[in-house]
């Protein structure tokens, strides 16, 4: 087969080889499934892009509000055909999510709102009226259409909007081309081994980076099944995924840390005694920090599952990169190394037998080029220093959409005596032995007295001391006070916490119990930073910031807090910042 330019041409070429074949399965419910073969898929792909065409014109935005679901890609792949620029959100709950979707549609101006029958109510009273000028569209009711021809597809025109989680800011659209797309599938066909028996199980949110390239378009571009839930139905009950991975014999699954560890932590013996994961290669884990104790646990855990430690793939990309930068080699052991933590509070890295484990987010891959380098001179970093890590290659996207000067500092940077434009990702890592560690983020960073604290490792500490924070529900930042900057974190508080807050008398012993375990914490904090921990606030969980993807955002927290938005449920010893 001859290499693909678009992923279009990979889905005919499936649909003449293995038409019949099921291109993906949705699990609705544990009664209810649907499965759709490749070449319906794409009949259907490509009736939705001759009736969008009657509407709208190749360049024009689509912007697409939908459940998880096989609605949601057969609308994804009508906008590819039609040239119509897809931007993947979801859709609008009232009074919850309305307004960051409407920031998304201010920002990439649809000339379409995309929905299906299941979420057109909502889009109609939430959204639509505020958009103008773009007709609401229900993809899985429209009528069949005779077309006329659709657009040829040039690989360096754009194919979609991937709009950042949001983590450190307001999402951005990130421009992502068919050429980026069929460049990054590549790699991850590489990376996953994807063959013919290869069956991915994805619950991934499908309006991000890694859901969508990762366990939609990734399978479909090599022909494999792609067996998909939706995010809830695993977060309500995290054995869906595994028992899912087990029934269908998958080869390949991912998702950020947190997952494993919530099913290390939630799985019972008897939902054990029912799974077999043996027939995984790749479990990868990426988007998130990826933590040493949770490989570990979730190995032991799954041993007698039949789950391979190898098999866990840990890796690093972002939307910038339209998904993967690094990892992998497939089955081979992953690498931990420890390194001085006082040495790396200081950029540098040193061997040492004990201190903080770090996890080798693996090699970078093939079409891209990583440099590390110091975010402030510019100057590329020597190989035992921490600096920003900078990417270049063929799954580097176009820029951010409508932002000229944010594409340009991000990603037209330059390297001394190179021409080539590299993209600044933000992050803090190093190279060793020819793979990729990913330290943290440089917006995040928490400077005190010289030191480079990473917020990751004090919210890691936070979740060892308090078994009733889950993960990604707690932020560590620091705040300026009398000149100095103090460390904080806010937390979800637990549902107790929540009752205490209602009742009249308070829940005194209760009290005593919280402050002797955030005493604990501060001197471990202390032992191991030789920072104070200045407060812990519990805060109503419903007001503890996430995005949509459910990571953890550091700047908003601190905003919220410095501007006294928070409920405070319960909070060590000191009340207001001003008084810290
Ligand atoms: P925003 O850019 O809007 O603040 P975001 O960066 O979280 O949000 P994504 O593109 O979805 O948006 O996520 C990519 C980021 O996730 C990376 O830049 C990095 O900070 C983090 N990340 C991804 N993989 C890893 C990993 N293996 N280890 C640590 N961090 C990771
Ligand atoms: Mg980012």
């Amino acid at each position: 087969m001859k290499k693909p330019e678009t992923l279009l041409d990979a889905l005919r070429n499936h649909v003449d080889t293995q038409g019949d074949k099921s291109a993906f399965t949705f699990l609705k419910s544990d009664e209810e499934s649907i499965s759709v073969s490749y070449r319906d898929l794409d009949a259907r792909a490509q009736q939705i892009a001759h009736h969008l065409l009657t509407v709208a014109k190749p360049g024009d935005r689509a912007l697409m509000m939908y459940q998880a679901g096989i609605d949601f890609i057969e609308a994804f792949l009508g906008c590819l055909y039609a040239g119509i620029v897809a931007v993947p959100a979801y859709p609008p709950k009232k009074n919850r999510n309305a307004e960051r979707i409407l920031t998304i549609a201010q920002d990439c101006t649809p000339r379409l709102l995309l929905c299906s029958a299941e979420t057109r109510r909502n889009v109609e009273a939430e959204i639509a009226g505020s958009v103008a000028n773009a007709p609401v569209i229900v993809t899985d009711q429209l009528e069949s259409v005779s077309g006329g021809s659709l657009p040829e597809l040039q690989a360096d025109q754009l194919a979609f909007l991937q709009y950042t989680s949001g983590s450190t800011a307001v999402p951005k659209g990130v421009m992502v081309t068919h050429g980026n797309i069929v460049a990054n599938e590549l790699l991850i066909q590489k990376y996953f081994q994807f063959a013919a028996h290869s069956v991915m199980v994805s619950w991934l949110p499908m309006f991000h980076d890694m859901g969508l390239i990762g366990g939609i378009l990734g399978p479909l571009f090599v022909g494999a099944p792609s067996i998909l839930m939706a995010p809830n139905t695993f977060l309500r009950d995290p054995i869906k995924w595994l028992q899912t991975v087990s029934d269908y014999k998958a080869t390949v699954t991912g998702a950020p840390n947190f997952a494993y560890e919530l099913c290390a932590k939630r799985i019972t013996p008897e939902q054990k005694s029912k799974l077999d994961l043996s027939t995984l290669h790749v479990a990868f884990n990426g988007s998130e920090p990826v933590r040493a104790e949770t490989l570990e646990r979730f190995s032991q855990e799954f041993a007698e599952c039949g789950f391979r430690p190898n098999a866990f793939f840990p890796c690093y990309g972002m939307a910038e990169t339209t998904l993967l930068v690094s990892g992998g080699p497939p089955l081979a052991e992953t690498k931990v190394i420890t390194v001085d933590l006082s040495q790396l509070e200081q950029h540098r890295i040193v061997e040492t037998e004990e201190g903080r484990p770090l996890v080798s987010c693996g090699q970078i891959g093939a079409d891209l080029e990583v440099r590390i380098v110091n975010p402030e001179t510019l100057a590329e970093c020597s190989d035992n220093e921490v600096g920003e890590i900078w990417a270049h290659g063929d799954s580097v996207a176009k820029g951010y959409w409508q932002r000229e000067e944010a594409s340009l500092s991000s990603f037209q940077a330059k390297l001394p005596g190179d021409e080539r434009n590299w993209l600044r990702t933000g992050d803090y890592g190093f190279l060793r032995d020819g793979t990729l560690y990913v330290t943290g983020r440089l917006k995040d960073l928490i400077i005190i007295r010289g030191r480079n604290i990473y917020p990751q490792d004090i919210e890691e500490l936070v979740e060892q001391h308090f078994d009733a924070i889950l993960p990604n529900c707690c932020a560590a930042f620091s705040i300026e006070s009398g000149g100095e900057e103090k460390l904080l974190v806010v937390a979800a508080g637990s549902r107790e916490m929540v009752r205490w807050s209602n009742s009249p008398h308070g829940p005194n012993g209760e009290l005593v119990k919280l402050n002797h375990k955030i005493d604990a914490l501060r001197s471990d904090i202390l032992n191991e930073f030789e920072v104070a921990l200045t407060d812990l606030v519990f805060v109503r969980p419903t007001t503890f910031p996430t995005t949509s993807s459910g990571k953890v955002q550091r700047q908003l927290t601190k905003r919220k807090f410095e501007s006294g938005e928070f409920e405070v449920l319960f909070e060590s010893e000191v009340r207001t910042p001003e008084t810290v």
